[in-house]
């Protein structure tokens, strides 16, 4: 069957074989899938979720399966210089799944390919087989309600795909103990930039394995992931405890986190920082978790300052579980934490309606017009050494009114994540995820919104002047320096495991690492 393809209003001659290219039946580059070309390319994968970047490629490509992304690929690799981006559900934020000029494999139409559940031969743990171009949102519910199962590691927000987020980390309240998603997977099938399509696992093709995962999209295109699961709980104490000071609210956290023993921590952890104030956004009405609940702030000391922190917790438990078996766990837990008393806030939600909890912030985003405006989001990873100096500088001063939207500040283990992969961390064993994510409201200026960039320019660059030791998370560069300092002693493994499996730099050029050969 010959491609179907779509509005076919190309500027020039050159796209039109280019496009010609990829669509031909010769035996090779024949694409079963849909070919989409022109102004509605550009509609499907001109921006993403940050919209500050905007491109116009020159095809989405809607595939059915492997066999059309090595097709696309290959035609890529025929042509002077066409590159290829995997386009998840675009939620970038800057354009790191875009292709200016090329081709953009739209992950969406391969969602349904896979979803098979079985057991490892050696253990029996189960594991699911999933597409890379499902959302993890699908993922969530198919294994629970079909299987009672379900992902040990997740992201906050689930309208992200399995690919997309195995190609950066995927971290959340679960990694201090499971590791980032990326930690959590058995074996990939990927589409290299050579074109082949490959079966990858610890013991099988394994650089490929560990180079694609947290490779940015630079090694491969993931097809399938094998997920390791854990039976579901039931339901799900989610609690957050406040605190004035910084130093007993990190050791508190890093208490929790450090528990070798499940039983003597939360099976959730996670922080931010909130601003010391009745701001409806960023101030104390974000905190409580329920409308009936008020956040008092007569609760606070005198000596309070600019900003608090708030500890957020999850419990898991089964429906069988008394109410007071529960209070009990949760109680023997929270007594050893030294919150500001009465600033104290917990729900019981079902453990789907938990791992979905951000939906909700998306609902009320996209009503106040917030979800379509620019994202001027900044993530990274800092390590504990560096964690006070960072929030005496950043959140006490550069940030102290808030960014619009939440301010995560939680430990993680480096222990729990594979050197192996392609991932980039800081030294120390204990880490924080921090994440500014900034919500502009819908009559903000062009000009606020470049502020905006322009102030996480000035936090990377007062990391770098003061030696702290951090890595950004979801990194985003322009200079080939800043890539080699991001990477560190680990770039000639990066370059090496690109001239390996993407030796003409087709895959995922909106990360600006490697220009296309030719
Ligand atoms: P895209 O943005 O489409 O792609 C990201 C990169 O991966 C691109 O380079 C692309 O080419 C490549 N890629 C996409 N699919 C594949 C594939 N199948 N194979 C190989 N490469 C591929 N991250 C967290 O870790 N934790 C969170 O809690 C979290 N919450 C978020 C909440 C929101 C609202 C948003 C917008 C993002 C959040 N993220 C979080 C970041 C998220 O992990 C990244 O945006 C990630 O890129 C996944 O998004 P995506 O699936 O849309 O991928």
């Amino acid at each position: 069957m010959i491609a179907y393809i779509e509005p076919y209003f190309l500027d020039n001659d050159a796209e039109a074989s280019a496009v010609a290219g990829i669509s031909s039946s010769d035996g090779v580059s024949d694409i079963q899938g849909t070919i989409i070309c022109g102004g509605a390319a550009a509609d499907i994968a001109g921006k993403d979720f940050g919209g500050m970047n905007f491109v116009k490629p020159l095809a989405v490509v809607r595939p059915v399966g492997p066999e059309d992304i090595a097709g696309v690929v290959k035609a890529a690799l025929r042509s002077e210089k066409l590159t290829v981006a995997a386009r998840g559900n675009g939620h970038s934020i800057n354009g790191q799944a875009m292709s200016e000029g090329g081709l953009v494999v739209d992950m969406s139409s391969t969602a349904e390919n896979h979803f098979e559940v079985g057991f490892c031969s050696g253990d029996g743990t189960a594991f699911v087989d999933v597409s890379g171009g499902a959302l993890w949102e699908n993922v969530l519910k198919r294994c629970v309600l079909e299987y009672g199962l379900a992902p040990r590691s997740w992201t906050d927000y689930l309208g992200l795909t399995v690919g997309g987020t195995l190609s950066n980390a995927g971290v959340s309240g679960q990694t201090f103990r499971y590791g980032p998603q990326t930690s959590n997977v058995t074996e990939l099938e990927v589409v290299t930039g050579n074109g082949d399509v490959v079966t990858c696992s610890e013991i099988e093709n394994s650089e490929l394995f560990y180079s694609v995962l947290g490779g940015l999209g630079q090694f491969g295109i993931i097809t399938r992931a094998r997920v390791l699961l854990q039976p579901a709980p039931d339901m799900v104490r989610w609690i957050r405890v406040v605190y004035t000071e910084f130093d007993e609210f990190t050791r508190d956290a890093e208490w929790l986190v450090s528990q070798k023993d499940e039983s003597s921590s939360f099976d959730y952890v996670e922080g931010f920082v909130f601003v010391n104030g009745d701001d409806p956004v960023n101030g104390w009405p974000s905190i409580p978790l329920h409308p009936d609940h008020d956040f008092d702030p007569t609760r606070l000391p005198q000596s309070s300052g600019s900003v608090l922190y708030c500890l957020e917790l999850g419990l898991h438990y089964m429906n069988s579980d008394s109410n007071s078996t529960v209070d009990k766990r949760v109680d023997k837990l929270i007594g050893r934490l030294r919150f500001v008393d009465g600033l104290r806030f917990e729900i019981d939600l079902s453990y789907v309606d938990f791992i979905l909890r951000v939906k909700r912030s998306e609902e009320i985003a996209k009503v106040n017009g917030t979800w379509e405006t620019p994202h001027p989001w900044l993530n990274l990873f800092v390590s504990k050494r560096d964690i006070a100096d960072f929030d005496r500088t950043v959140f006490k001063e550069l940030v102290k009114n808030g960014v619009g939207g939440p301010m995560l500040v939680y430990p993680l283990l480096r222990s729990r994540w594979d050197d192996r992969t392609s991932v980039a961390i800081p030294e120390g064993e204990i880490f924080y995820l921090v994440a500014l994510l900034r919500f502009v409201p819908r009559c903000a200026k062009a000009s606020s919104v470049e502020k905006l960039v322009v102030q996480n320019q000035e936090i990377v660059q007062w990391c770098v002047k003061n030696g702290i030791d951090f890595k950004l998370y979801l990194p985003h560069y322009k200079s080939p320096e800043e890539w080699i300092r991001h990477f560190g002693n680990r770039w000639s493994r990066f370059v090496d495991r690109k001239t390996m499996f993407d030796p003409m730099a087709i895959l995922s050029p909106g990360q600006k690492i490697f220009n296309r050969s030719s």
